[in-house]
């Protein structure tokens, strides 16, 4: 089950800017700053209420969101659902004829496990799914 909107990811061209910038909007500073290797980026999370914003700098040029700025400039990236069983879930939405990007849960940020399904089969919406690897 797709529980909440766990986080909105958005792709930033400078880090340190948008978190000035963000710090200023929400009143608080990150959480948490991460770099995901595996995605050449470099994560911050702000919490907002039970949701999350996630802030996205690619660290490579062959990186997703360095490729994403180059198309479609900084903007909202992805957003995430919490699942509670994110390989059940992938399951029901490939029956479902959903496109997968990850067939299998890989490592993310914040501790999650992460999936994403391709924005063509979801009004051009990047959707992430997300566990915590704990559950
Ligand atoms: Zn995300």
């Amino acid at each position: 089950m797709l529980e909440k909107i766990e986080h909105i990811g958005i792709a930033v061209k400078d880090l340190e800017k948008s978190e000035a910038l963000f710090n200023a909007l929400l009143n608080q500073t990150p959480y948490k700053r991460e770099v995901v290797e595996s995605e050449s980026v470099q994560t911050v999370f702000y919490q907002s209420g039970p949701n999350k914003i996630e802030l996205l700098q690619a660290l490579a040029p062959e990186s997703a969101i360095a490729k994403y700025i180059d198309k479609k400039g900084e903007g909202i990236h992805h957003i995430a659902f919490a699942v509670d069983d994110i390989v059940a879930e992938l399951a029901r939405l490939k029956d479902a004829g959903f496109q997968l990007i990850h067939e299998t849960p890989k490592e993310g940020a914040d501790g999650k496990l992460i999936a994403f399904l391709h924005p063509k089969d979801t009004n051009g919406v990047l959707i992430e799914l997300c566990m915590d690897k704990n559950k």
